[in-house]
This record gives C-alpha cells, sequence and structure tokens, in this order.
C-alpha cells in the first residue's frame, strides 16, 4: 500500500495520492486518465475522481499498479475493482490488470477460447486474479513475447500445468526449463487460430503473438504513442537491435490485424487498412532514424 509520508508533493489535494515508488508504468494514466497524469517521470493525481465511475476507475488503478504506489486517505472497498480482472477487451480477449514490478508494469491478456485459454504474459500472482482465471478456463497456454515481461510465468504455469512458449533466443539460463522453444525467423503456427511471428529487435527473441489475423499481442515490439499520435517503436527502448527491429516491423507488413496490444505503451484498434498505413508510416520513421544516425 502507498504511504501517506511519500506521498508526491505534485498530487493534488484530497484522497486519492501516488507515492514516490512510482515506476511510471503508465498504467494508472491509461485506466484511470480523469484522475492520473504524468509528472516529469511519474504518475501524479491531478483530480480527485468526483463521480463513482472515475472513483472505481481510479480503484482499478490501484489494485493495477504493479508497485503499489496508489493510495487513499479514507478507507474504500477494492472488492469490485479487484472483480473487474480480468476485464474484456473485444470478443473474447480480456486485459488481466495486476500488474507485475519484476516485468516494469507489463500488460498481460487473457484469450478465452474452448480449446483452452492463452495467458499472453504474465501478470502477478495474485491469489483473486488466480481464482478468477480458473473460474474462467484456467490457462492452457502460456505466450512469453520476450525475456523482460514473464514476472511470474513459474507459479501461472504450475498452478495450471500450462505449457510456455517463448523463443529460443529469450530462453535465458531462468527461462531454459520453458516447455516450447521456438527458433529461427520464420512464423510459427501454434494452431489454426495463433501464429508466432518472431520480431527480433527490442530483444533478440521477442516474438510476437497474432490471434486470428485480427489481435496482434505486441509485447515490446510495437504500441500507439499517445505522445505522436501513431503506431511506434523507441529506439530508446531497444535493447538488441535497432535495424533488426525495422526489419522485424517491415516483415510485420504481411499480416493483417485490428488490434494491437502491447506490454507497454497504449492499445489501439483501428481497421485493417489504418493500421497498415499507421504500420507503414511506423517502418519509415525508423529507417528515417537509423539513416540519420548512421
Ligand atoms: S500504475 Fe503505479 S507505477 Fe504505474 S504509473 Fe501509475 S502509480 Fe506509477
Amino acid at each position: 500500500m502507498a504511504l501517506r509520508e511519500l506521498r508526491l508533493r505534485e498530487n493534488v489535494a484530497g484522497d486519492f495520492f501516488v507515492d514516490n515508488t512510482c515506476i511510471d508504468c503508465d498504467l494508472c494514466r491509461q485506466i484511470a486518465p480523469d484522475t492520473f497524469s504524468s509528472f516529469g517521470d511519474q504518475s501524479i493525481v491531478y483530480r480527485q475522481p468526483e463521480t463513482p465511475q472515475q472513483q472505481f476507475a481510479a480503484l482499478k488503478a490501484l489494485v493495477t499498479c504493479p508497485t503499489a504506489s496508489i493510495g487513499t486517505e479514507k478507507h474504500h472497498s477494492a472488492r469490485e475493482a479487484v472483480a473487474a480482472y480480468p476485464e474484456l477487451v473485444d470478443g473474447n480477449v480480456y486485459f488481466c490488470g495486476f500488474a507485475s514490478e519484476s516485468s516494469y508494469g507489463a500488460s498481460s491478456y487473457l484469450i478465452v477460447r474452448p480449446e483452452g485459454n492463452v495467458l499472453v504474459d504474465s501478470p502477478r500472482f495474485a491469489s483473486p486474479l488466480v481464482k478468477r482465471i480458473d473460474e474462467m478456463g484456467g490457462v492452457r497456454t502460456m505466450f512469453l513475447t520476450h525475456r523482460d515481461d514473464v514476472a511470474d510465468h513459474e507459479k501461472w504455469a504450475g498452478r495450471f500445468n500450462a505449457e510456455r512458449i517463448i523463443h529460443r533466443d529469450d530462453a535465458t539460463r531462468s527461462l531454459a526449463s520453458i516447455e516450447h522453444l521456438i527458433s529461427g525467423r520464420d512464423a510459427v503456427e501454434l494452431d489454426k487460430e495463433l501464429l508466432a511471428i518472431p520480431t527480433p529487435g527490442h530483444t533478440r527473441g521477442h516474438t510476437v503473438l497474432l490471434y486470428r489475423n485480427r489481435f496482434l499481442f505486441s509485447g515490446d515490439h510495437l504500441w500507439w504513442s499517445e505522445a505522436y499520435d501513431a503506431l511506434n517503436a523507441s529506439r530508446s527502448v531497444c535493447w538488441y537491435s535497432w535495424p533488426e527491429q525495422t526489419r522485424s516491423m517491415e516483415r510485420l507488413l504481411d499480416y493483417r490485424f485490428e488490434w494491437v496490444l502491447p506490454g507497454h505503451g497504449r492499445r489501439v484498434h483501428l481497421s485493417s487498412s489504418l493500421m497498415r498505413e499507421q504500420l507503414e508510416a511506423c517502418v519509415s520513421r525508423m529507417k528515417r532514424l537509423s539513416r540519420a544516425a548512421s
């Protein structure tokens, strides 16, 4: 729980506040934009929730915050906010909330399917979320986009006897025991609806997951940037190779999708033609950046 004595000075006066342990993961600003905003490299409360809907959103942000940096002066029951997760995104795809500090507050998602649910990247192993996912059919497969967003994967896989999938190039020592290692640069059809597409760049073994040619679970390869109002990737968080990431981005032009659901950054839903335009513009920007640097 956030500590009153660590409350950031920049918070507006009142009930909800952020303390100085915030790691700037952005999730509270996505979940409750009427309450939280950015200040430097942290979040603050810029306006206290006024309506029941705003308070509910602020409590969902509190539940999701990976570092428990959001607090309240008054007592609130978070029961309903806890029960809100997994939260429907579209169709049978859910956002898990309950982010983990060890994956720097990355978003994770659940695909609910009769043939077995898929957990994309790892949320915090929090008992209310575990119980709810169990009620929704458990987890058959855990798809890990890359080595940074694996958080509590061992606990999730152990609890549900799930098969984990990651690219061999990201299977560092602690991930070497993962059940299914993808190799090479070619896309791998996991089943008729799920395609794993290696996208080296952010990390050497980064891989995105395309579901039903509609949902792209993009990890830290690609996201919607609020600042640029565009699909984006960032050289500053490219740990392996920017030229490789640019080539990986260009290969994504071979596919159609309407949703980009990232680990970090904003989600976006566009028509597949608009998404393609956005992707082409993103590739062009990445190439320009490469040329400017050479
Ligand atoms: S969710 Fe928590 S860690 Fe993330 S930006 Fe908000 S206060 Fe900071």
